[in-house]
């Protein structure tokens, strides 16, 4: 696997791909890799005839007062876990090959990156929107993979690509649990013994909430109203929001149906988690 830090290799590297004819994918990742990213880059592996992986920690999606000096940041370990994989080249790049002194050119997101995650994180998505079409530019790829995980991001990108013409396909893979439930994260290393108990009730209480669902009960206000009882009852009471809305647009409904998603976003201690579950 080769590592390359700089725009000028990354492209040439995959443009000399594309015009020998091979299917390329990109897996853009902040780092502190693990199994749910692995997923996504074997996802890659098995669609494509080359996999980039991206390590770039975005200073532009967090908010000021977010976690970006202390996000975990390990690129020797990093580089470990992708070696044994189909991973042909990694793009980690430093903070001044992607942001040049002056830069002042962003994405305005759409629609979708409106609500929940929006409210909470103003300019979350639009350093989200603007990082990953800079990577799409830089890393013409023909499919990028992303995880349901962030499952309103997945949609800000399905969205923006589809408004702005951008000439790559995107694939959405499922959220790789710990077997407790748990959703893999590079942030549940901030989680001490007794908050990673708590964190269980996001999970939970999503699963209850499709299950209750699947028996009968369609009224959302009362699937709303357990989870955030769920949630309360594990001694989460930072909670953001805890809802079930229509997947595509994430407008609020009285009425879950097929087409609904429940999504989680809590604080447990410090740390900020977020979940989700499709009705189907
Ligand atoms: P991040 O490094 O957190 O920006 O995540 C990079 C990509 O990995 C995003 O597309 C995430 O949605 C995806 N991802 C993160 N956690 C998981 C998980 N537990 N399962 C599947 N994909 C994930």
């Amino acid at each position: 696997m080769e590592v390359i830090t700089t725009k000028h290799e990354i492209r040439r590297l995959v443009w000399d791909a594309r015009c020998g004819g091979r299917r390329v994918g990109v897996v853009p990742t902040m780092g502190a890799l693990h199994e749910g990213h692995l997923s996504l880059v074997q996802a890659s592996a098995a669609a494509c005839d080359m996999t980039i992986v991206t390590i770039f920690v975005n200073p532009s999606q967090f908010g000021p007062h977010e976690d970006f000096a202390k996000y975990p940041r390990d690129l020797a370990a990093d580089v470990a876990q992708l070696v044994p994989h189909k991973v042909d080249a990694l793009f980690a790049p430093p903070l001044d090959e992607i942001y040049r002194p002056g830069h002042s050119t962003f994405v305005d997101p759409p629609a979708v990156a409106e609500p929940l995650e929006g409210a909470f994180r103003p300019t979350h998505f639009r350093g989200v929107a603007t990082i990953v079409l800079k990577l799409f530019q830089l890393i013409p790829a023909d499919v990028a993979f992303f995880g349901q995980k962030d499952y309103q991001q997945s949609l800000v990108i399905r969205h923006m690509v589809e408004q702005l013409d951008l000439p790559i396909a995107i694939q959405v893979c499922p959220t790789i649990r710990e077997p407790d439930g748990l959703a893999l994260s590079s942030r549940n290393v901030y989680l001490n013994t007794d908050e990673r108990q708590q964190a269980l009730a996001l999970y939970r209480a999503l699963r209850k909430c499709v299950e209750q669902y699947r028996q009968g009960c369609s009224r959302v206000a009362e699937l709303q109203g357990n989870m955030h009882s769920e949630l309360l009852e594990a001694g989460i009471a930072g909670i953001d929001y805890a809802v079930v809305v229509d997947r595509n647009s994430l407008q609020p409904i009285d009425s879950a149906n097929d087409d609904s998603v429940a999504l989680i976003a809590a604080r447990v201690g410090k740390t900020r988690l977020i979940d989700n579950l499709l009705f189907s």
